[in-house]
């Protein structure tokens, strides 16, 4: 076989990409892995034109190589790689990026390499197609992201010239759903795509909004608004139920320090697991002074799914906050499995009545003979009741005759952002004024 010296080096520095490919593709897992990061490793080749795939000049393709790599190192960040792995083909390796990013950044890499090239008075129109497939969730194994990111560009190839194709797996739409709720919510808080509503609280007896429930929001790239009933339950898979609460606590007294006119109560909601933190009451202590935030200004919200053996750990917490200055109240209650001794050990102000009782009140009028003792159960140990989930009229009054103390829900108002708030907490109020 006669010996050809450019197949040799163009072997040589194919060994070598390869070398450092798998050894980028190894850096990149162990990192997202460790740091619970999303990847993707994309696959793209380029349909050189005739003239150089039939390799009339080795020193042209290389030219044309180089400049390729300038253009693809341009749209990516310098955490990510690039490496050139034969005459057609490169893996671009993204670290720490969401799906949804990633397809952008896609874009970007298909536009600003399908263009025409221009070399020593030659002309090329280079078209490009790439494959992606997405760690952990498309695969895990390097190997495997490889092979499927290169079946994905075949499929985008079928799609027509500068198609990128992004593997999805066998999953269904719902399934891709949560994975990708799963995949992008540290990405979330990090990016800015979490924000608060608050929802108003209107005072029966005093006839005002004395407070707001303050309410996640997160308003995903591509899925749009997604409710926290649905992202919340991931939050402590994900790690992160700690830092979503800090985040909302600080958005919270960012939000009472700059109002002055009213001195509204904000309620926040926390999970159990939250209170059990050893550095729980100290880091709220320091957002509280930072933001020189009034603790009677704040209501926390917990649920009432407290496991009977953390009942004595929670209350001490309970206790510390309530002399710190907080108010407590136990949310969504009716809807857990408390035993009435757990319960009035509870040092709490209010019981939020899940909102399943207004519908069992509508279906059956003879549940009020259940729920008026509850009510004034509550009174009796000096504690007041919430309802939430009021939608109407009819609804208001009848919980208004039960005894009831705060109303929240629909028909008061919907959760609105801050500003929206401002502007129009007085008509709120004068219109739920005169229904009361
Ligand atoms: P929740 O604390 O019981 O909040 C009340 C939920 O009922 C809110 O749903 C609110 O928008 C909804 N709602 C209020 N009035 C009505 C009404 O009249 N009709 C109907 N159909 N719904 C009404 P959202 O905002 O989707 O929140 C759902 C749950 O997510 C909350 O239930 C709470 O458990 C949780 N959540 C929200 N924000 C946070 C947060 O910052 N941290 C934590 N840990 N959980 C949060
Ligand atoms: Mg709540
Ligand atoms: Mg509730």
């Amino acid at each position: 076989m006669e010996h050809n010296p450019t197949d040799n080096k163009d072997n040589k520095a194919d060994r070598w990409n390869s070398e450092l490919l798998k050894e980028r593709l190894n850096l990149t897992l162990a990192f997202s892995k460790r740091y619970q990061m999303s990847a993707a490793l994309c696959y793209l080749r380029l349909h050189l034109p005739l003239e150089l795939s039939q390799n009339i000049d080795d020193e042209i393709e290389d030219t044309l190589a180089s400049k390729i790599l300038v253009r693809l190192k341009r749209t990516i960040r310098n955490i990510d790689t690039v490496v050139k792995i034969n005459r057609t083909d490169f893996v671009i390796l993204i670290a720490d990026i969401t799906e949804h990013d990633c397809q952008v950044i896609s874009e970007r890499i298909l536009r600003s390499i399908s263009d025409t090239y221009t070399i020593d008075f030659h002309h090329f129109s280079i078209n490009s197609n790439m494959g992606i497939c997405m760690f952990p969730y498309g695969a895990e194994a390097p190997e495997e992201l490889q092979s499927i990111a290169k079946t994905a560009m075949y499929e985008a190839e079928e799609m027509g010239d500068n198609q990128f194709a992004l593997y999805k797996g066998e999953l269904n739409q719902a399934a891709h759903r949560k994975v990708l709720i799963e995949n992008d919510l540290p990405y979330a808080l990090k990016k800015g795509h979490l924000y608060v509503q608050y929802q108003p609280q209107y005072h029966l007896e005093k006839r005002t909004i004395e407070g707001v429930e303050a309410l996640i929001r997160w308003n995903h790239p591509s899925l749009g608004d997604i409710s926290p009933a649905e992202f919340i339950p991931y939050a402590d898979d994900a790690g992160m139920s700690h830092s979503l609460f800090f985040w909302m606590f600080e958005e919270v007294c960012k939000q009472i320090q700059s109002e002055t006119e009213r001195n509204l109560k904000y309620s926040i909601n926390l999970s159990v697991n939250q209170l059990l933190l050893s550095y729980f009451l100290p880091e709220i202590t320091k957002l509280i002074g930072f933001y020189s935030v009034s603790t009677s200004q704040i209501t926390l919200e917990i649920t009432e799914n407290i496991e009977v053996y953390t009942v004595k750990k929670v209350n001490d917490t309970l206790l510390s906050l309530k002399e710190m200055g907080f108010t407590l109240a136990l949310d969504d209650f009716g809807n857990g499995y408390f035993s009435f001794s757990d319960f009035i050990k509870l040092p709490v102000d209010f019981i939020k009545l899940d909102r399943h009782f207004v519908s069992s009140l509508l279906k059956n009028k003879q549940h009020e003979g259940v729920i008026s003792p509850i009510i004034q159960m509550a009174h009796n140990l000096g504690l007041q009741a919430i309802i939430e989930g009021i939608e109407d009229l009819t609804q208001f009054r009848v919980w208004k005759n039960l005894g009831c103390d705060i109303i929240q829900g629909y028909f008061i108002s919907k959760p609105l952002t801050f500003e929206v708030l401002n502007d129009t907490i007085v008509e709120i109020e004068t219109r739920v004024n005169e229904s009361n």
